[in-house]
């Protein structure tokens, strides 16, 4: 079994940032990608890579293409060190792509919503989730595995939001809340990274109490957790399965 794990490990590192994260990743919603582009099953393409400056950190986060989404490789492992300086696996994105699956604009993306029942511990709550590639299915499922949770780890799912149409703190970026595939737990009782460093390329200490059983609840249903990024969210998750993708998982225990 090990043989076959350290494979498994180096065919993943082979295959990892190719196109196929994304027909691999979103299934019939994007049928065909190469090298150059991508194409929705609304009939959208987009480019694989653009020409715009990738080089200082800021240039990577404003002007990250299809290529660069994919070029730190998710860990869905355990989280034995805190991630590495400015490796933030699934936080550079290329706002088109989402713009092209969930909703161009706030009218369109609400055309998209749907309502879920999120479990609390005394019931449950309404959550308005894009449905689509089935990302309200898929949220409904998360709920329904964590209310099986014990009682202490159930609390860190309380205070659920997703759905707001709003930039990211302090930039013109649009949050992956604006398209209904994210969703914030425990806003109280988690840590953000912005409340220790006052700027993206600041050393930052980690911090984190989100119980990792939600976390790999969330993995398990193509949703990365901000908490494994050196900006760190852990109250955040998004639906971003070209990184959940078994060709381009990180399989780094
Ligand atoms: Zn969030």
């Amino acid at each position: 079994m090990k043989v076959v794990g350290l494979l498994l490990g180096a065919f993943a590192l082979w295959l990892h940032a190719t196109p196929q994260c994304y027909t691999q990743g979103y299934g019939d919603l994007i049928p065909s990608a190469d090298e150059t582009t991508i194409v929705l099953q609304n009939g959208t393409s987009l480019p694989y890579k653009t020409t715009l400056p990738k080089t200082t950190w800021d240039e990577k986060i404003n002007n990250t293409d299809l290529e660069m989404q994919l070029s730190q490789a998710y860990d869905a492992g355990g989280i034995d060190t805190p991630p590495s300086y400015l490796f933030d696996p699934g936080r550079l994105r290329y706002q088109p792509f989402f713009q092209a699956l969930y909703g161009k604009d706030q009218k369109a993306i609400e055309k998209n919503l749907v309502t879920i029942q999120w479990p609390t511990l005394k019931g449950s709550i309404k959550l308005p989730v894009n449905k689509v590639g089935g990302v309200d299915k898929k949220l409904y499922a998360i709920g329904q595995e964590i209310a099986k949770l014990p009682k202490n780890e159930r609390i860190w799912a309380q205070g659920a939001t997703t759905y707001c149409y709003r930039v990211i703190k302090d930039t013109d970026r649009l949050s992956m809340h604006s398209f209904g595939i994210a969703i914030d737990l425990a806003p109280t009782k988690t840590q953000y990274w912005k409340d220790e460093a006052p700027s993206e390329t600041a050393h930052i200490g980690y911090r984190n109490t989100m119980p990792m059983s939600i976390v790999r609840i969330f993995e398990k249903h193509g949703f990365i957790w901000g908490g494994r990024w050196y900006h760190y969210d852990t109250m955040h998750f998004e639906y971003r399965p070209e990184l959940l993708a078994p060709a381009c998982l990180s399989q780094k225990k």
